[in-house]
């Protein structure tokens, strides 16, 4: 069989962009990848000259991706990167992710800082999820996870001084999450997710999420031909059932409609850009308070007096009767 050759080139077309046709070879596919990328940073002013990134990196492929391609477009912007991953403490799993988390460091040439709940929080998540199954009705693994994972990330960045901390979200990513707040009937959490960095503490780091126009099979594929390994092994509490249920309802709606994804993507932008419009300040607020609270505990942005993070830490500290 004759292989197509690419849209752009007389080479052999290694992909065919399921939206809109285009034949691409591995050269023309990459220079694509890091074009859009560079549209997304510009479309939402993501980076400024001499900042100094953080990149979360689990060792899975969008972080290891992630990695790769700010590495190649740092130059253009006179940044810093530096990378970050969290040790959870998941047996079976985290000690695979570190591994490649350690080679895509190495392969970048930056600076790996390792931060872990057990030294952080006093207890690695498998065994703060025995102890509290033990005394009490918990809840899911991933919101404990969640709430130390953006904690410490947050902590680990302003360790390093980063001023901007960038996460390898995908267009699959964050459509799906799009979904999954309109169907919770949660819009306001949508526009709480502008990809504008626009919430403001002295404690907090921005997140940036570079890959927001990037989907999750161009991140497989850049990765493939770029040979990143990465860990394929996903985590074993990662059983959101919600969100597996909007990927399923999204995977088929693709098929006839291929750029589904960005139409997601575009109204929320629109929606963005209306709620930034408004100027009145009630309303506003309602988004992204303008005077956010500080936890008294640790110094952190916070919706209630105390931080999600230190009430659950003071729990698991008390469990092991651990001082604080
Ligand atoms: Fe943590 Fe859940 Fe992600 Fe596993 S799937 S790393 S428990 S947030
Ligand atoms: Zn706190």
């Amino acid at each position: 069989m004759k292989i197509p050759s690419c849209s752009q080139c007389n080479r052999p077309a290694a992909w065919v962009r399921p939206w809109d046709k285009e034949r691409l070879c591995v050269m023309h596919f990459n220079s694509a990848f890091l074009k859009r990328m560079q549209k997304t940073i510009n479309k939402y002013r993501l980076l400024e000259r001499n900042d100094i990134i953080a990149v979360g990196i689990s060792g899975g492929k969008d972080s290891v991706v992630l990695l790769d391609a700010l590495m190649k477009l740092q130059k253009r912007h006179e940044t810093k990167v530096i990378a970050i991953t969290i040790d959870e403490g998941i047996k079976g799993y985290r000690e695979d992710g570190l591994k490649y988390a350690k080679m895509a460091a190495e392969r970048a040439g930056v600076e790996h800082v390792i931060y872990s709940f057990e030294d952080r929080f006093g207890s690695t998540l498998d065994n703060t999820l025995t102890m509290l199954e033990q005394n009490e009705k918990r809840l899911g693994a991933c919101s404990y996870c969640g709430i130390f994972r953006r904690k410490l990330l947050n902590e680990a960045a302003r360790s390093v001084n980063a001023t901007k901390l960038a996460t390898g979200h995908n267009a699959d990513d964050e459509a799906q999450t799009v979904l999954m707040n309109l169907f919770r009937g949660d819009i306001l959490k949508t526009l709480r997710s502008d990809p504008v960095p626009k919430f403001k503490h002295p404690m907090f780091v921005p997140r940036i999420k570079p890959f927001r126009w990037t989907t999750e099979q161009e991140i497989v594929l850049y990765a493939h031909f770029n040979n990143l390994p990465y860990q394929e092994m996903p985590c074993p509490n990662a059983v959101e059932a919600h969100r597996g249920t909007i990927r399923d309802i999204l995977t088929q709606y693709k098929e006839s409609t291929p750029d589904a994804l960005f139409s997601i993507l575009t109204s929320a932008d629109k929606l963005f850009d209306l709620a930034n419009a408004v100027a009145d300040n009630e309303i506003s607020n309602r988004i992204i308070p303008m005077n956010p609270k500080t936890c008294v505990s640790c110094g952190d942005p916070s919706a209630k007096e105390r931080c999600k993070a230190c009430l659950i830490e003071e729990k698991i500290r008390s469990m092991k009767q651990i001082p604080l």
